[in-house]
């Protein structure tokens, strides 16, 4: 069996990265509303630090220290993973499932930040993607982990085996209703005590 297993808010807390990024990109003097100007200009390519801030020095001077450091949080990311995060892998490889990682965003920045959580032996295929994961060539014949509801939307087009949404507390997608069958859980440790899988 498949399990397409989502990264961002479902194995990786991108709050606390995020809270680390701008407390960085603040200490070189960068207003947070200057950088989330710049995003917005090229959020079509998905989020990506670095081409933000290249707009971003077209507006305000900055030492170039900055990228470098940046380059050291995101070589980091496996300090960013979620407690359960591991522990679900290992029980999916464990369990003998078929794990493809399935992510949407910046193809390079979703690259690196998967490359540098070090869980490389615990998943059999990584998909980046800018598409919504319902529109992808896949064989959707699987049991789909997801936190974010509108991709879940997506999802449910297809003919899928299982839908489980990932509802973290004060996670940022938690409000939003999700039509349509899926299984609610809380955290990934949840899938494994109720044998969702
Ligand atoms: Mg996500």
């Amino acid at each position: 069996m498949k399990v397409y297993v989502d990264f961002d808010r479902t194995l990786f807390d991108c709050e606390k990265f995020l809270g680390d990024l701008y407390t960085l990109i603040n200490k070189y003097g960068i207003d947070k509303s200057l950088f989330k100007e710049c995003q917005n200009q090229c959020i079509k390519d998905g989020f990506n630090p670095y081409t933000i801030l290249d707009l971003v020095k077209k507006e305000h001077q900055f030492d170039d220290k900055l990228y470098e450091d940046i380059d050291n949080l995101i070589k980091k990311t496996n300090e960013y993973l979620f407690s359960d995060a591991i522990t679900f892998l290992k029980y999916l490889k464990d369990h003998n499932y078929e794990v493809i990682l399935l992510t949407k965003g910046n193809i390079s920045y979703q690259n690196d930040k998967v490359h540098y959580a070090n869980i490389e032996s615990y998943y059999d295929k990584l998909i980046v993607t800018m598409q919504h994961k319902g529109e992808l060539d896949l064989d959707y014949q699987g049991v789909f982990v997801d936190d974010n509801p509108h991709e879940i939307k997506s999802i449910l087009k297809r003919k899928v085996t299982k839908v489980i949404y990932l509802k973290r507390e004060n996670a940022k997608y938690n409000k939003i209703p999700v039509d349509g069958k899926v299984t609610t859980v809380k955290s990934l440790q949840e899938i494994i005590d109720k044998k969702e899988l």
